[in-house]
């Protein structure tokens, strides 16, 4: 039997785990969707709500919530893993913009239906600080204020703050200036998809547990010994999706990691300033992410584990004891306040990224096959808006949605292994150095250059 995976938010829970039926017999729906994570649970949502007749069942092959949607960072953020740049070349600059506009919608589309739908999510849109902690990671700062400027956003969707601002805000150690954008909450990212997956229940969608998807194909879909058929099929496996024969090579998984802290006194929060839950981030190479969560503790992360031969995915990967030690040095780096506070969690999961760093939401017209994710870290907004997406897919609507750049954006393929591997591996390693180098020499290096160029920003 399948367990949830170890991690501070599903410890969180007041439920306990009640594991839905499995599938045990062939069944017929109207759609049938693989994977029971934000973007399967949205897509149901939406299309229950716009279109009630229909027969819906979601595939889960662990519980409700067991990949990312469980066990992220917590940001429901307007972030999105493709930049204005990329997005105008592959649409036009309006359009591009429009993007934007709708993943600063998104956050508060989720508000909505969490208050509507009275889901306890610890929800609050304090918005989000990237810091700069030396004169590279400054100017890099200075630099995105500028972009957005460029692209016409104002103050109010993306500012800069000098170092006494920052610091009245966000009293890191060396702290020179922050930008901040108020398009962020802090959520407890399994609150939400577990509370999301009754919601959905109780709007007469049928959630099977413990039903693993050997593999599907145009209007079926195989469980054990169980056929599903179905009109449409959604693939929402995220990370999971290098699992099946056809998408091998379309995304990799790749590891994000995380640590929580025993919760905080009132005194060291005084000290350290973000009153609204502000999450928070930084201008370094190798990613990280953090967050102050309603009980007082630091809730943080980044990349830096390895990637796996073969986009192997295992919950053996999910502890990396070097990645979990650097995270806490660096957690007590920029707020050295906190040295000596334990450390009660570590924990992490996959996500996908595309080979040009692209989010998709795609339907095959011949197939009625779907499918959504390569969010690169960035899905527990843009997964709402893929749900709605593929809702106006399903039903045939051409909306505001339907047209966006990311609908029907197809990446191309990674490389076959040991190139995939070798490739990933060498990156990581190489913003690693860039990193250390930086800080050393307050030089910038070329990895940051090849980085941006990669995500396209
Ligand atoms: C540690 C970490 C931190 C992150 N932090 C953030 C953050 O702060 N903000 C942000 O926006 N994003 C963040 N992300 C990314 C975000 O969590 C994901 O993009 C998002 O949750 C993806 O949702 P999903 O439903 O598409 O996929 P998942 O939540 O991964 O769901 C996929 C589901 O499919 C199921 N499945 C897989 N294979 C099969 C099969 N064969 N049959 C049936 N079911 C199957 C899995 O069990 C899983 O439940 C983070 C990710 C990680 C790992």
């Amino acid at each position: 039997m399948s367990h949830p995976p170890k991690s501070l938010w599903w410890d969180s829970l007041s439920q306990p785990l009640k594991i839905r039926e499995s599938v045990d017999s062939n069944l017929e729906l109207d759609v049938a969707i693989i994977g029971a994570g934000y973007t399967g649970l949205w897509s149901a949502y939406y299309l229950k709500q716009n279109e009630p007749n229909l027969k819906i069942g979601l595939i889960e092959a662990n519980v409700a919530g067991f990949g990312a949607s469980g066990r992220n960072g917590g940001w429901c953020s307007a972030l999105f893993p493709v930049g204005l740049e990329k997005l105008a070349k592959q649409s036009d600059r309006q359009t591009a913009i429009r993007m934007q506009k709708t993943m600063f919608e998104t956050v508060d589309e989720v508000a909505r239906v969490i208050e509507k739908e009275n889901i306890d999510a610890e929800w609050q849109k304090g918005g989000s600080y990237s810091i700069a902690r030396d004169e590279i990671q400054l100017k890099r700062a200075k630099e995105e204020a500028a972009h957005f400027k460029e692209w016409g956003f104002s103050d109010d969707d993306f500012t800069f703050f000098n170092q006494t601002e920052a610091t009245n805000r966000i009293n890191a150690a060396n702290i020179l200036g922050t930008t901040f954008t108020p398009h962020c909450a802090s959520i407890n990212p399994a609150k939400l998809v577990r509370q999301l997956s009754d919601v959905v229940e109780r709007m007469g969608v049928k959630i099977y547990e413990n039903s693993k998807v050997t593999s599907f194909l145009k209007n079926k879909v195989f469980v054990n010994n169980y056929q599903i058929n179905a009109k449409f099929i959604i693939n929402a496996t995220e990370a999971y999706r290098s699992n099946f024969k056809q998408y091998k090579r379309a995304s990799i998984p790749v590891y994000s990691l995380m640590i929580a802290t025993e919760p905080l006194s009132q005194v060291i929060w005084n000290e350290i300033g973000l009153k609204n839950r502000e999450t928070f981030a930084d201008y370094r190479n190798v990613i990280i992410y953090g967050q102050r969560t309603k009980d007082n503790r630091f809730a943080f992360g980044g990349r830096g584990a390895p990637y796996h031969y073969g986009s192997k995915i295992k919950s053996v990967f999910d502890q990396h004891a070097r990645t979990h030690h650097d995270l806490l040095e660096t957690l007590i780096d920029i707020f050295p306040v906190i040295k000596g506070v334990k450390v009660t969690h570590t924990w992490g999961g996959p996500l996908a990224i595309a080979r040009d760093w692209a989010a998709h939401v795609t339907i095959d017209k011949n197939s009625n096959i779907l499918s959504a994710g390569s969010y690169v870290g960035d899905g527990v907004g843009t997964s709402n808006l893929a749900g709605r997406t593929i809702s106006d897919l399903i039903l045939n609507k051409e909306t505001n949605l339907t047209n966006l750049p990311w609908v029907q954006h197809k990446s191309r393929k990674w490389e076959i292994e040991p190139f995939r591997w070798i490739g990933v591996n060498s990156t990581l390693q190489m913003a690693k150095i860039a990193d250390v180098v930086e800080k050393k020499f307050k030089k910038e290096t070329f990895v940051t250059k090849l980085l941006s160029k990669l995500r396209g920003h």
